[in-house]
């Protein structure tokens, strides 16, 4: 590993001199030598990185500090204790790290921005390491602004600040907070997916640190372009990524409305929903996104111009709003996602994802069946949304056109519904989750029932017992598992990560 990493790079050297004076410990740690046969794989993972790499290591020794890594998570339910945590800022700091966690055989994790909602999967638990990459903020873009390199520990709303001032943006989510590497690695549901594709399909290149020779490699369509396709929604299989390169596709300048309709008239809501889709398929500039409760609806239109009330979004013309809470706006994407990035209260979140065709009367059935779920599925802290995202066609197709994606999506306009919780009693996480579960499955029956079902599971939405990867395909998850075996020689993410949707669990 030595002779891949420039001895001339400080952070190289510095590390490489104390794994030089920690010979010993290293040696005697990792065959258990002096220590207590009861000494566990994370103690003995903790115990090496806590000698070599000690100014970027935590443990609750040092409770301050442990503490804000604890509970960094969005969801309080994802905020999980750590034998230790590690916040590397160097590629050739995650491959030791790597090494020694697979060396001890300690279960590890994975975190960047913490929103995802799923237990474990941004956060181990005692009996493990969590790797935190907010040390990972490289950003510049490229001298003819074609691309971003964005680090795998920034959040959305930085990348976006800095290329808004720049006169660009990028295919990012609806939320400043999120961040950059698990909603890429996801797929990542943009603004407007029918300009940009899906906001993984943005990513010209990724920089991966592997747990074997060359150790760290860059995944492009020219280079490692099996692992490139493979991490376009492959989530945490592969290896940890450290950066992207992601094009400028997002128009920087866009028009916005956010408007709410009240629960009086569901059908007229849905009708016109169905058929702006069928009006995007025409206009790949439009974006729209709704929020259902039991109280109405929120409505988030976008279109990717300086415009004037698109014509596309004429369907929703006849329809009164009780509240509209963003008037036409000619604007940024930065704007637009700072409006809808609220701060929202400390509680735990639950979700689920299932896709469908779009059709008026299976969206009144998914709308009765969430209802029924709300009133009896938590208590009295408990609220329930149930999201709806669109994709088109032209979707899947610049998918193609960028190097592919593990995905498998249709190439069929589609309707992405979430279905979320919120709530604050923790002796109601397991009522609130199987409800979730079995609001899914009414919403695939309904739809299977009208022959309007699709496989697909958005992972970025998924709960974490659904199975994201299977619903991929055979060929793409065979594909992952092949490009799993090449770049992860010791299986190390598919034996030690406890949770995440792993190809071989899948
Ligand atoms: C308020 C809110 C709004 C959202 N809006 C959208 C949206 O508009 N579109 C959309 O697609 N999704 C959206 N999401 C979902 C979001 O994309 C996922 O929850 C995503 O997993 C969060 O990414 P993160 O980096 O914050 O997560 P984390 O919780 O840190 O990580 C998520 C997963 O990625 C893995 N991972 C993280 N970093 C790396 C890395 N560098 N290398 C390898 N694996 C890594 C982790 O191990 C974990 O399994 C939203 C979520 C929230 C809470």
């Amino acid at each position: 590993m030595i002779n891949i990493f420039p001895s001339t790079d400080l952070v190289v050297r510095a590390l490489f001199a104390r794994i030089q004076s920690s010979r010993q410990l290293l040696d005697n740690t990792i065959t258990k030598r002096g220590l207590p046969p009861t000494t566990s794989p994370s103690q003995l993972a903790c115990r090496c990185l806590a000698a070599i790499l000690p100014d970027y290591y935590t443990d609750s020794t040092n409770a301050s500090a442990y503490t804000v890594l604890e509970t960094k998570n969005w969801s309080s339910n994802c905020n999980l204790p750590a034998a230790c945590f590690l916040t590397p800022v160097h590629s050739v700091q995650i491959a030791v790290a790597l090494l020694i966690i697979t060396l001890a055989q300690s279960k590890f994790a994975v975190r960047s921005g913490g929103h995802n909602p799923n237990p474990g999967f941004a956060g181990v638990g005692a009996e493990g390491v969590t790797i935190d990459m907010q040390g990972f903020t490289a950003l510049h873009l490229s001298a003819d602004k074609s691309y971003a390199t964005v680090g795998a520990g920034l959040r959305f709303g930085a990348v976006q600040s800095y290329l808004d001032e720049q006169g660009v943006a990028v295919a990012s989510g609806r939320n400043k907070d999120v961040g950059v590497s698990g909603l890429l690695l996801g797929g990542g549901h943009p603004l407007i997916n029918s300009l940009t594709g899906l906001a993984a399909d943005n990513i010209q290149s990724a920089e991966v640190v592997l747990l074997c020779y060359p150790w760290v490699v860059k995944a492009s369509q020219t280079q490692n372009s099996h692992l490139f396709r493979a991490l376009k929604g492959g989530l945490t299989n592969f290896g940890i990524v450290t950066s992207f390169e992601l094009k400028t596709a997002m128009p920087r300048n866009i028009w916005y409305r956010v408007v709410a309709y009240s629960n009086s008239n569901p059908r007229a809501v849905f009708d016109a929903l169905v058929n702006v889709q069928q009006r995007m398929e025409k206009d790949p500039k439009a974006g729209i996104e709704v929020t259902c409760s039991p109280a109405g609806f929120t409505v988030a239109f976008v279109s990717g111009q300086h415009t004037d009330d698109p014509e596309v979004f004429a369907p929703f013309r006849a329809l009164t709003p009780t509240t509209e809470t963003k008037p036409p706006t000619n604007g940024t994407t930065l704007e637009f996602i700072s409006f809808l990035s609220a701060p929202q209260p400390e509680a735990s979140r639950d979700t689920v994802g299932v896709t469908t065709y779009p059709d008026t009367d299976l969206y009144m059935d998914i709308y009765r069946e969430y209802l029924a779920a709300t009133t009896t599925g938590g208590s009295a802290t408990t609220s329930f949304l149930l999201q709806i995202q669109t994709f088109g066609t032209a979707s899947a197709q610049i998918a193609i056109r960028n190097g592919g994606n593990v995905m498998g999506t249709s190439a069929r306009a589609q309707t992405w519904w979430n279905p979320i919780a919120q709530w604050t009693i923790s002796a109601d996480d397991a009522k609130v989750h199987k409800t979730l579960l079995g609001l899914a499955d009414s919403i695939k029956a309904a739809a299977q029932a009208k022959g309007l079902y699709d496989k697909f599971i958005f992972a970025n939405t998924a709960s974490r017992d659904q199975n994201v990867l299977e619903s991929y395909g055979p060929a793409n998850l065979g594909s992952m598992l092949v490009v799993s075996a090449k770049y992860d020689v010791p299986g190390t993410f598919q034996k030690l990560q406890k949770w995440g949707f792993l190809a071989s669990r899948a």
